[in-house]
């Protein structure tokens, strides 16, 4: 019988064809996109809180957010480009002169610079002809490069746009200073297989240094898509803690981050087990659940509790696990319920010395698998309630809205 084989030597074998940045620098969207999730909104000391934990994680660069949103959010920037963090500080503006200042008066090293690519928001949303968006991009590059700024050059639904359009942009945009290109799929319509087509194009077409992936998971693919383009040789994933981020959010940072260490071997430099860490303050901050079944941070990522799982874990942990817990920072754990086989319940009765008969053990097994099938649901039944109306309506509720504008004498209807 052939030995068998661990995970990461099948994919070891096919890394002929994959050709990764030497070194990735991962870019943390968690304070952008991740707070632009609907009902989520970070303090600047809350954002504080997570950049550093960011930066124990050893995520090299951090979009702080967007200056010029409001005075809050420039003070957000300020204290994170002051607080002495180990990673960069980045932060955004549209292609318009006061956004680029309000980042140079920020304090942050790096700046994304964004406007739109495809057509649809050419005409529906910015209202610019491809040569305004031509004209505006160079020109705010130009502004924050003599500013001495790091400067990405970010557009958005880069892949719905006119190939020849996002070249000419891109080319003009290089030509003016842009130190990395980023190229976003919005709507996150990509599947891996086209993306590796367009971005094969993209990367024959401007020969990029460096460049990054902006990648949305409303088809859940944002993950796959952002590997697809380390594979090429991005070198800056844009990822959030937890999969945050608009709608169905962005690339989950730790899926991105264990998936390269441990499926294709490349060292991020991250302290990958601090990862649980990270994702639980997150959580916290956010006030958003990770769910249950959420790869790597989700309670049930280690868990087992089918008697054949259970029987094989205790036998050798990669029979049913393709790396081992700790490697994020967590531990795994031994569910017993209406699966639980005889091999759980002596694993668990080890914890007291205990030794029984085999009847005695017998009597034991089916007594546990009756518990755990007579359990009540209604505990949970109760929190799936309180989940649904707390997030089908996040923000701040109808009522409160027509309070506020009512105070100001708007909708009040007088019959
Ligand atoms: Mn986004």
């Amino acid at each position: 019988m052939a030995t068998p084989r661990l995970v990461e030597d099948f994919h070891h074998e096919t890394l002929r064809d994959r050709h990764f940045a030497e070194r990735i620098v991962f870019w943390d969207e968690t304070l952008r996109d991740g707070e632009q999730m609907p009902g989520v909104h970070f303090t600047p000391e809350e954002k504080l809180r997570i950049a550093e934990k960011l930066g124990e994680v050893g995520i090299p660069l951090l979009n702080a957010g967007i200056p010029v949103v409001s005075d809050e959010e420039a003070r957000a920037v300020r204290l994170l480009a002051d607080a002495g963090l180990p990673s960069k500080i980045l932060a955004a503006g549209r292609t318009v002169p006061r956004d680029i200042d309000a980042v140079i008066r920020s304090g942050a090293s790096h700046i994304a610079i964004f406007v739109a690519a495809s057509e649809v928001h050419l005409r529906y949303k910015l209202k610019m002809t491809q040569d305004e968006v031509v004209a505006a991009s160079t020109a705010s590059i130009a502004q924050a490069k003599a500013a001495g700024l790091h400067v990405a050059f970010v557009t958005e639904d880069t892949v719905r746009a006119p190939f020849d359009f996002v070249e000419r942009l891109y080319q003009a945009a290089l030509e003016s200073g842009a130190d990395r290109l980023v190229v976003s799929d919005t709507v996150g319509i990509m599947t891996p297989l086209t993306f590796r087509w367009y971005l094969t194009e993209f990367v024959r077409r401007l020969h990029p240094r460096d460049w990054s992936v902006h990648c949305h998971n409303d088809f859940g693919l944002a993950v796959a898509n952002t590997l697809t383009a380390l594979e090429l040789g991005a070198t800056s994933p844009h990822v959030c803690v937890n999969g945050l981020g608009e709608r169905a959010g962005n690339a989950s940072l730790e899926e991105v981050a264990v998936a390269l260490e441990s499926l294709y071997g490349v060292r991020t430099g991250l302290k990958t087990e601090k990862l649980y860490e990270l994702s639980r303050l997150v959580e916290e901050v956010a006030g958003v659940p990770v769910a249950v079944n959420k790869s790597l941070v989700g309670y049930n990522s280690f868990s087992h509790e089918a008697g054949i799982h259970t029987h094989g874990i205790l036998a050798n942990t990669l029979t049913y696990e393709p790396l081992q817990p700790e490697a994020v920072g967590r531990k795994r754990q031994m569910i017993l319920g209406k699966h639980t086989g005889r091999a759980a319940v002596i694993e668990k009765l080890k914890e007291r010395e205990a030794r029984p008969t085999d009847t005695q053990l017998e009597e034991l097994v089916q007594q546990v698998k009756l518990r755990g099938e007579g359990r009540s649901k209604a505990e949970y039944g109760r929190f799936v309630e309180e989940y649904r109306r707390l997030y089908e309506q996040p923000g701040i509720s109808d009522a409160e809205f027509w309070e506020i504008a009512q105070k100001l004498g708007i909708g009040t209807r007088t019959a």
